[in-house]
């Protein structure tokens, strides 16, 4: 029998290589030590009360067959009134939205959309996980470039240098996972230059666009002169209501990006819940209240877990948006990298972190940052703080 699977053929050799997500591994690592869970991105609350009772009405009021392929017209007008509404940004619903099955499967429309064999991808050092494989898949040759912690800076020289004849697309991510840095007007400016000198276009993944703290502001690169042509704004509504389980994402992008992307799109999906889509569509036009309070809590949340992990040892840059952030731990001469720190912490603190080394490719990746959620109820993030300070201070 062993010898006859051996004899079978591989799978397809990008995803055959990989392992299992380290956001999987790291959750279930949580919950068979029984650990307070701060690794994989996910609220423990439930989201707008109204919301989720709008999902339950369209559930039983409205049909439940097949939505139209490019989303409900009700959430692709709500995403055309949200750009304008937040951006200034005039959308036509018809010709440049698009509803999809979370953000990861809009990040993959857009790349297998746009990417042909051989075409040059420049990509952002830290990288959410599915950026690379959905590249390669899509043949796409990555061209990295390395933001490093504390600063997470954009090397401009750097950037400068991966792009080429051949580049066909920046993918970047603002506010950006793991590092909670929100670009600059300055630096996208500069990309901006790049796009428009090397006729390329921008993948941008904004998910995190509505957690923004103190004076940050999100720009979309979208916004800048000559960028509404070259640009598709991935967002979605696991992050900006709270409901990650839902998995809605929505695409905006001019027709000669969301058309192809609408492609992949078709054959990827097809179509995504229908009363999912309509809540979602309600949740966008809620009043600017929501908008407000949703960040505030989340910067009194990272204010908390800042301070706290301070007191206990940890180096915390603070970060300017989404809901994480990266903690150094070289202070407490920890004997292993990243990975390793964060299992012990597991097992042995009983508080899941994220190795921030897990969204590098490239060698001599950062190895004494870990990355902790705080999108969590206030007593989960005392609890996470007391058990890490009973543990270091032994
Ligand atoms: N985006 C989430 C994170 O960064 C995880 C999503 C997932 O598990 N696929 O933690």
């Amino acid at each position: 029998m062993l010898k006859a699977l051996s004899r079978m053929k591989p799978g397809n050799s990008i995803f055959s290589a990989l392992g299992t997500t380290v956001f999987t591994v790291m959750s279930q690592l949580a919950v068979q030590h029984g650990a307070v869970n701060l690794g994989q991105g996910f609220p423990d609350g439930n989201g707008p009360d109204d919301v989720r009772a709008k999902a339950g009405e369209f559930l039983n009021d409205r049909p439940n067959q097949y939505p139209p392929m490019m989303g409900a017209p009700e959430l692709r007008q709500a995403v055309a009134a949200h750009n304008k509404r937040f951006y200034g940004l005039d959308v036509d619903w018809q010709q440049e939205v698009m509803v999809t099955s979370g953000a990861t499967e809009a990040l993959a429309a857009c790349l297998f959309g746009l990417i042909e064999p051989g075409d040059e991808v420049v990509m952002l050092e830290p990288l959410y996980d599915s950026y690379l494989p959905m590249v390669r898949l899509a043949g796409g040759i990555p061209k990295i470039v390395r933001l490093a912690p504390p600063d997470w800076d954009l090397p401009h020289a750097e950037l400068a240098f991966a792009f080429t004849e051949k580049t066909k697309l920046i993918l970047l991510n603002s506010p950006m996972n793991p590092a909670g840095k929100v670009f600059t007007e300055g630096e996208l400016g500069f990309i901006a230059g790049l796009l428009e000198r090397y006729d390329a276009y921008a993948v941008c993944d904004e998910v995190y666009e509505h957690l923004i703290f103190g004076g940050a502001k999100h720009i979309p690169l979208m916004t800048l002169p000559h960028m509404r042509h070259r640009c598709a704004r991935i967002g979605s509504a696991g992050k900006t209501f709270a409901l990650t389980g839902w998995k809605v994402g929505y695409v905006t992008a001019p027709p000669v990006m969301l058309g192809p992307a609408s492609k992949a799109h078709q054959f990827l999906t097809f179509a995504t819940p229908p009363n999912l889509q309509r809540a979602v569509a309600y949740g966008l036009g809620k009043d600017d209240a929501y908008f407000k309070s949703l960040a505030a809590d989340l910067e009194r949340k990272r204010d908390l877990m800042a301070e706290g992990l301070r007191k206990i040892g940890f180096k915390v840059p603070q970060p300017d948006g989404t809901y994480f952030l990266s903690a150094d731990f070289s202070a407490f001469g920890y004997n292993g990298d990243d990975a390793a720190f964060c299992r012990t912490m597991t097992t042995e603190a009983g508080v899941t972190a994220i190795p921030v080394s897990a969204f590098f490719e490239g060698p001599r990746a950062p190895n004494t940052f870990v990355r902790f959620a705080f999108c969590k109820e206030d007593a989960t993030l005392e609890e996470a703080l007391a058990r890490l300070a009973r543990y270091f201070k032994r």
